[in-house]
């Protein structure tokens, strides 16, 4: 069984970026690349070349330029639900080169399944750990003796590789599917000490799970044991003999905001974590639906002010990662006063656009519209160089954040498409499947 859950990537992508460099990602150069994965997926992708290019009546092009990124064809994050059963032909290289395939949490029952390469997973370490650098100040976690502890709101990889299995189950290649997130997850196992907080009561479960794909109770969110860490850590500055940098806690919004509402809140906790912490929402999920977890919508400005309540961590230290499974991109967002709201930043490796929700044109700054997301580093295995989103985002800035100075485009998540009006992306335009 053991071998069924093993890890599939080599072991050096466990500590490989942990002395962290940024690499330069110039536009011409992004351009020049974009290009290469385009042709690839033209040339390798019998579904590319048919489907996607016919509709878009696109031919390949001598170059492509930082101003025209928007008549690349893009495909839209529906094409790859397990339901849609074309997960092999969405590849642009051959099985053999595919290490793992991603796949997302479902609440439906049908998760994304994205193909990718070796060369994909080591881009999306690199994309990781520069977000954890750019947003959770990742070198400072881990200076000389000290480490970080890092609590994590979802359950642990080996319990994450047993739901994957169970949600593409029927799947081909179940056994070399994992969850997008884990992959994320992965680096504070080495980094520091993680603990995840999503646990399960009893063995019984497991066997329960694993005999019957089933998940009907024995989740516990272990909050006891976080305060029992967390006072101990305070008292002594130590944790099993490691002298503490950080105190993290990290993951799932809904299952933090859970922890406040059902618990803390109620028992009237108060811990000072003023100074000694920082809170790294992700995973998405502020809108209630979060794979596994069915709970009511998260009040952003509310969750804010709980944090400041319960452990006196101010909104200037709570972050937020947006990432979805068909994009190797992870965007890092801080809370803004002005907006109520996390405002979220394109990293160097990937441009974005933001198109109109009736004639899919290009926005201009403060209008709204579906996120397509535009990268050609880790997009080796499939053909999502270009993904348009289901989400509704707000275009906040096309070139520098307004409020940290931070470079790229900055937007805000305004709402799921399939929340707002019935219907995901796919089903605005015409495609053919
Ligand atoms: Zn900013």
């Amino acid at each position: 069984m053991l071998l069924k859950f093993h890890d599939l990537l080599p072991e050096e992508l466990k500590t490989k970026y942990f002395d962290f460099k940024f690499r330069d990602y110039p536009d011409d150069e992004f351009c020049k690349e974009l290009l290469k994965q385009t042709i690839l997926s033209y040339n390798n992708c019998k579904y590319y070349k048919d489907k996607i290019c016919n509709k878009f009546d696109f031919t390949i092009p001598d170059e492509i330029s930082i101003d025209n990124l928007e008549t690349i064809p893009y495909v839209p994050t529906d094409i790859y639900k397990k339901s849609g059963n074309r997960t092999l032909s969405l590849s642009k290289v051959p099985l053999e080169n595919i290490a793992l395939f991603s796949c997302s949490s479902s609440t439906t029952g049908d998760p994304s399944i994205v193909p990718r390469t070796v060369e994909d997973y080591d881009q999306l370490q690199y994309n990781s750990i520069k977000v954890f650098t750019e947003f959770f100040g990742w070198e400072k976690l881990n200076i000389e003796s000290k480490r970080c502890v890092a609590f994590n709101f979802s359950p642990d990889r080996l319990f994450m590789s047993i739901m994957a299995k169970r949600s593409v189950k029927g799947f081909e290649y179940v056994d070399k599917t994992r969850y997008y997130t884990a992959c994320m997850n992965k680096p504070w196992e080495f980094y520091g000490y993680e603990e995840y907080l999503v646990k399960m009561k009893i063995l019984k479960t497991i066997w329960a799970i694993i005999s019957t794909f089933s998940l009907r109770g024995g989740f516990i969110l272990d909050v006891t044991k976080m305060l029992k860490m967390i006072k101990k850590i305070k008292e002594t500055g130590h944790w099993k003999n490691t002298e503490v940098s950080k105190i993290l806690l990290g993951g799932s919004p809904l299952l933090m905001n859970n922890m406040f509402e059902k618990r803390l809140l109620k028992e009237n906790v108060f811990i000072d974590l003023d100074g000694i912490s920082l809170v790294g929402c992700g995973g998405g999920g502020w809108d209630g639906v979060k794979g596994e977890a069915k709970m009511d919508e998260v009040n952003k400005s509310r969750f804010i002010e709980y944090y400041e309540k319960v452990f006196n961590i101010k909104p200037k230290d709570i972050r937020d990662i947006y990432a979805f499974t068909e994009c190797p991109t992870l965007f890092g967002g801080h809370w803004s006063e002005k907006y109520q709201d996390f405002l979220l930043h394109c990293p160097d490796t990937t441009r974005i656009i933001i198109r109109d929700l009736e004639n899919l044109e290009p926005v201009s700054i403060g209008e709204e519209g579906l996120l397509e997301v535009l990268t050609p580093y880790g997009v080796n295995g499939s053909i999502n160089q270009a993904v348009l989103v289901d989400d509704i985002v707000e275009l906040i800035s096309k070139n520098k954040c307004p409020e940290c100075g931070y470079k790229g485009a900055t937007f805000r998540i305004i709402g799921r498409l399939k929340n707002a009006q019935g219907k995901s992306c796919s089903s605005l335009i015409n495609w053919i499947y």
